[in-house]
């Protein structure tokens, strides 16, 4: 369910044509729609409905302050990864004692401002990672709570830059070392253990691999009990898959309820840390066809977005589909390969789609809402696009096309002879 539709021949966001949105703000822009933000995000807090629940929508995923509002509007806790997406959840709405702060990396500077603002809790990558945690806390005369992230050492089947739970990705701490770190933990005077937590992978299509890992941490907190260290809640991260071309992610309700049933009544609070599920389908990028271009082999594409304003392909080989945003346009359908400007072989979109396409079409490239800006640069010294969120009838622009002189702002020439 998203809410990118046809009428007409034209795709709409929500009530919105979407080629007034490219007419307005020219491309390429990233267009987001509140109300499927809003329904992926109830969907999850529905499902949950009489347990004792938590979801951190996961920051990295889509950081745009208006995206991370609409969430703290119905009560979303955030999982974040640097005091960065921190600070844009405290300027979006968000309340501090619903934010969970993951990553294996978190620096001394992020450790205290988390501490300062009164944060939920740590997931702690390693012991080294806990040591420096109790210092930061000693010093500021804090308690830090925390939970441990385990690698459940679990086989999930997604791309491999987007496995983190087994063995030799970098994340966590294994199972058999984990005991000994919450041995460790307990005895340290600013360290308040409080959970377990993991994340096993992104884009994950089967529930088999959550519920391995749910059973293996359900076992790590009956050992703990018995050690006389009590755990509140229990964190399985986020993952859940979306539906890009034909994968059959279960729904989240469905995934919900399954997770609920191996959970059996604990009284444990069940945290989850969703990105991708919440705003893949939220979001589309619109591109307009600059060229065409033959040659004995292909039909080429050119677009004015590149690899820089979306990653994914050139990363995970990934697959988004493209669709025209006018499907009432006759001509002949050829098989494209949809490129971007960039001086890179790695620089396309999408390869081998039948579509039919004029110079000057604008594309919609769907699922997008998702690791599309979030992880734009501005390689090849390109702008970063822009973002309109639309509401209904209403396009609302949450980030500003970038200029030129704002790439280069904070750049400065040697000084003179
Ligand atoms: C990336 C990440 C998430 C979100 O993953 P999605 O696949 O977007 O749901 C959640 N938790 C952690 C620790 C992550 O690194």
């Amino acid at each position: 369910m998203h809410d990118f539709q046809y009428r007409n021949g034209v795709l709409y966001a929500e009530a919105v044509p979407v080629t007034d949105i490219a007419d307005q703000y020219g491309t390429p822009t990233y267009v987001y729609s509140r109300q499927t933000l809003e329904h992926n995000y109830l969907e999850y807090t529905q499902a949950l409905q009489g347990h004792d629940a938590r979801v951190c929508y996961a920051v990295k995923a889509n950081s745009n302050i208006a995206v991370l509002n609409v969430l703290a509007r119905l009560g979303a806790g955030f999982d974040i990864v640097s005091v960065g997406e921190l600070e844009r959840v405290l300027l979006a709405g968000g309340q501090a004692k619903q934010v969970v702060f993951s990553g294996v990396g978190k620096q001394t500077h992020e450790m205290q401002r988390a501490l300062e603002v009164g944060i939920h809790c740590f997931n702690i990558e390693s012991t080294a990672e806990l040591e420096r945690l109790q210092q930061v806390a000693s010093d500021m005369d804090r308690c830090a709570a925390i939970s441990i992230r385990v690698n459940p050492d679990v086989d999930v089947r997604t791309h491999p830059y987007i496995a983190t739970g087994m063995k030799e990705n970098k994340f966590g701490i294994s199972m058999a070392q984990v005991d000994s770190v919450y041995t460790h933990a307990s005895k340290l005077s600013h360290i308040n253990i409080i959970g377990v937590d993991c994340h096993i992978g992104s884009q994950l299509t089967e529930i088999g691999p959550y519920l391995d890992a749910l059973q293996r941490l359900l076992e790590l907190i009956d050992r703990l009990q018995d050690q006389g260290i009590a755990i509140r809640h229990l964190d399985l991260g986020g993952g859940l898959g979306v539906r890009y071309a034909d994968e059959t992610p279960p729904s989240i309700a469905d995934f919900i309820a399954q997770l609920l049933q191996l959970l059996n009544g604990r009284p444990l609070q069940l945290v989850l840390e969703p990105g991708r599920s919440i705003c893949a389908n939220a979001g589309i990028l619109l591109t307009r066809v600059e060229y065409l271009k033959t040659n004995e082999k292909k039909h080429f594409a050119i677009v004015d977005s590149g690899m820089n304003d979306l990653l994914r392909p050139a990363l995970y080989s990934a697959w988004q589909r493209i669709i025209p945003v006018r499907n009432d346009i006759a001509g002949i359908t050829r098989c494209y390969d949809i490129v971007g400007p960039i001086c890179e072989t790695g620089d396309f979109m999408a390869k081998q789609r039948q579509l039919v396409l004029n110079a000057g079409d604008i594309l919609a490239i769907q699922q997008a809402g998702a690791y599309g800006f979030a992880m734009a640069s501005n390689y090849n010294s390109r702008n970063r696009a822009a973002e309109v969120m639309v509401d209904d009838s209403q396009a609302h622009l949450v980030r500003q096309r970038e200029t030129l002189e704002q790439q280069w702002a904070h750049e400065q020439l040697l000084p003179h002879e």
